[in-house]
């Protein structure tokens, strides 16, 4: 009688464990593929994680495996390495970790997507009269097709406009005469690629010797040169030799939607060859790219932050561009931190990471100070600009007015009669912060949340950015009957402003609102570039990597709230946020200007801004880090509690405070304190800290903690979040 063999599956269930199954005689399962199973009374996918000789259950009660979904694994080894090593770290539940790490085709079971089934090639038709109307994604397209000069597939004209068209949009155009089309060859063809425009300078060809240097082995290199000092040349050419050799290249990136200029720079280079992948893809689209990466029909796989999870089986080099951005950390279900993952699954499979960033964090700093990553630096920009000059603008003596002071006016102003753009970054949306009553002191405050209202005056309404409730704007108080008055300023009331005071030049803002539209933000870019806006408005996302040629002045109209904010990274990420910006002041011949209103000037963090050198301004924090013990020099989780009532919630924080106290040796127990946001959506929020100088001490008391959970579980009403390594407290 032959042998019964046993697996062990993950499946997707917020349970700590995997699950035994019996393996049907006629099927040998390996690690990696998905099997149908039933579980309780209906079934389900999983993946085998390995075979067991004895199964944990009795084998009476075991059940047997259905079918076998994918005839070869669909994740590699190393890859279920890094997926086991996730859960434990972040102490999550292994099968959610493994599953999660599929497209949510899979996920669900579809079969693998097969051979690509050709599509037809589209053109402009260069002749054809300009049609009367016509939409400006369609005009996107053409544009593209037109600079393009060849026949394009959709997934390259996608690459290159960042529209996401869908095949069925294009036949609509094609009906209309706007396009036409071509029958699929097996060569596409597709612009081509070719080298850098120009040669690397003597110290980008160091870096890059450096990085190919390093490959076949792990070691992370951190690439840390200004804004506009070649870095992502550099690492293009790396993906280059590596992929002359043979070998796969996975880019990281923060926001594919913030920053489609490169998602166009490397499919321009690399035609073809690129794999994009992100969340605003259709599923299809999404499960067809993370196949490819797969199956290495296109060796470059370029993505944010969940595409580290995709099996490349020839990987050679890891590139996290950004990697100081707070976008890489994900900040609900699985809290894991992709630029610390990646650089772990480099070491997993033997390649090298790249660190890509002029404001790298505290922590990647550190290691690189003290040997244990390889500093790469460009201090120059390659077309011999100088990083802008910053200055501050005392508010106390020029007091506001909306937001802007005199000496910022008159500094646009000037700015403005040179031909050059002004940048006003203020990284709060909305119209006002909040609407409230002089007379009485009411304020508008969102009913489920500890927050206040935004105004949004351009929709008449109010707006929690915590919970999204929403209720129209009143003009009147509603406790007192007297009129209200807008407190604080948003990008929309700065923009009304800038309008009054600069009723001739044309101003864009770029926030999370003005580019909801599909296709918003690269016509905003676009036109930026063109010069078509003299003022641009906006949060953060003015100080993303985008290239724009003509900015004179980056006024920052308030950095305060990042000064005196309790929040463990705040000040660094205001020196983060701010120099990202100043990147965007000055190229080529002409030096930009900063100009940062404060109500501080002599705040050692303004100070140092002034001085312009990231690394001087970066000792006396770190410093304080190192006599607080917090990161790098210590290691945090935070345990959130979150529940419906205020007294409830508290009392089983206090609990839980105790039991890790008990588990707890050399951790620090922190708490439990009501979250910075304490009521959230009609919820309540408690947090506990756990501090430890000692990374394995800390995760032996949360592990044991976890334990005890299991065993003695919380109410179900209440809901328990561990971030192991949190960027926000
Ligand atoms: P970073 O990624 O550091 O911000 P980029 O690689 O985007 O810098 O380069 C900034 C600008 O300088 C880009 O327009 C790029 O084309 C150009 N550039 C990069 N390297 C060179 C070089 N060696 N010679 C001339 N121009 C370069
Ligand atoms: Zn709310
Ligand atoms: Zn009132």
């Amino acid at each position: 009688m032959p042998q019964e063999t046993f697996v062990r599956v993950a499946i997707d269930r917020p349970l700590d464990r995997l699950f035994d199954y019996r393996c049907p005689p006629e099927l040998r399962l390996l690690p990696g593929q998905r099997v149908r199973l039933p579980f309780g009374r209906s079934d389900t996918v999983g993946v085998v994680m390995e075979s067991v000789a004895t199964p944990a259950v009795a084998t009476s009660r075991i059940r047997t495996v259905g079918a076998l979904i994918d005839p070869d694994p669909v994740l590699t080894a190393p890859l279920l390495e890094l997926l086991r090593f996730t859960a434990r770290y972040y102490h999550h539940p292994l099968g959610e970790v493994v599953l999660n790490a599929l497209p949510p085709a899979l996920r669900r079971g579809a079969p693998l997507p097969g051979p690509r089934v050709p599509e037809p090639l589209w053109r402009a038709d260069i002749d054809a009269d300009p049609p009367r109307r016509i939409g400006p994604r369609q005009q996107a397209t053409i544009d593209a097709l037109r600079e393009a000069r060849a026949p394009l597939t959709r997934e390259a004209l996608n690459d290159l406009t960042g529209l996401g068209l869908r095949r069925a949009e294009l036949e609509r155009m094609a009906d209309r005469g706007l396009l036409g089309t071509e029958p699929a060859t097996v060569a596409t063809t597709e612009p081509s690629g070719g080298g850098p425009a120009f040669p690397l300078t003597p110290e980008q060809r160091d870096a890059l010797a450096e990085i190919v240097g390093a490959s076949g082995q792990p070691g992370v290199l951190l690439l840390d040169g200004v804004t506009g000092s070649g870095k992502t040349e550099v690492y293009l050419e790396a993906a280059a030799q590596t992929l002359d050799q043979g070998g796969q290249v996975l880019i990281l990136i923060p926001e594919i939607a913030l920053t489609p200029q490169l998602i166009q720079r490397v499919s321009r280079r690399f035609p073809g060859q690129v794999a994009a992948l992100h969340s605003g893809l259709a599923v299809n689209d999404r499960l067809r790219a993370w196949d490819d990466a797969r199956r290495g029909e296109r060796p470059l796989l370029l993505g944010t932050r969940s595409a580290l999870f995709t099996p490349l089986p020839r990987l050679g080099l890891i590139i996290v561009d950004e990697e100081h951005d707070p976008a890489y950390k994900q900040q609900d279900g699985l809290h894991y931190h992709a630029r610390d993952l990646a650089i772990l699954r480099g070491h997993l499979e033997s390649v090298p990471v790249v660190l890509g960033s002029a404001t790298p964090t505290l922590e990647t700093l550190e290691k690189a100070r003290s040997g244990r990553y390889r500093h790469l630096r460009l201090g120059t920009r390659p077309d011999g600009s100088q990083p802008p000059a910053v200055h501050c603008l005392d508010t106390r003596v020029h007091p506001t007015d909306e937001g802007l002071s005199t000496p910022m006016l008159d500094a646009m102003r000037g700015t403005l009669a040179q031909g050059r753009q002004c940048f006003m970054l203020l990284n709060r949306r909305g119209f006002a912060r909040v609407l409230s009553c002089d007379h009485c002191g009411w304020v508008a405050d969102c009913p489920r949340c500890d927050a206040h209202l935004t105004v949004h005056a351009a929709i008449r309404r109010s707006v929690c950015h915590l919970c999204g409730y929403i209720q129209p704007l009143s003009d009147a108080c509603p406790q007192c009957g007297q009129a209200l008055r807008h407190l604080g300023v948003g990008t929309q009331r700065l923009e009304r402003a800038l309008s009054r005071h600069f009723p001739d030049t044309p101003l864009i803002r770029l926030d999370r609102d003005s580019i909801r539209r599909r296709g918003a933000l690269e016509q905003s870019l676009e036109a930026i570039r063109g010069m078509e806006a003299g003022i641009v408005v906006g949060t953060q996302i003015l100080a993303k990597g985008h290239d724009f040629p003509r900015v004179g002045l980056v006024g920052i109209i308030d950095v305060d709230q990042g000064l005196f904010s309790a929040d463990l990274r705040a000040a660094e990420q205001t020196l983060q946020l701010v120099l990202q910006a100043a990147g965007r002041a000055g190229r080529a011949g002409d030096p930009g200007e900063v100009l940062i209103q404060t109500g501080h000037p002599e705040h050692p963090l303004m100070r140092a801004l002034r001085g312009g050198d990231y690394a001087a301004m970066v000792d006396p924090l770190l410093d304080e880090r190192h006599q607080a013990g917090m990161p790098p020099y210590g290691y945090l989780a935070l345990i959130r509690i979150d529940g419906p009532g205020p007294e409830a919630t508290q009392r089983q924080a206090e609990d839980m405070v105790r039991q890790l106290r008990r588990h707890a040796r050399e951790v620090r127990v922190l708490g439990p304190a009501p979250a910075p946001r304490h009521r959230v959506n009609r919820r309540y929020r408690e947090q506990i800290l756990l501090a430890s100088s000692r990374r394995a001490t800390l995760h032996h008391t949360l592990g044991e903690t976890r334990r005890h959970w299991e065993a003695h579980p919380p109410p179900r009403s209440l809901r328990i979040s561990i971030d192991v390594d949190p960027i926000t407290l």
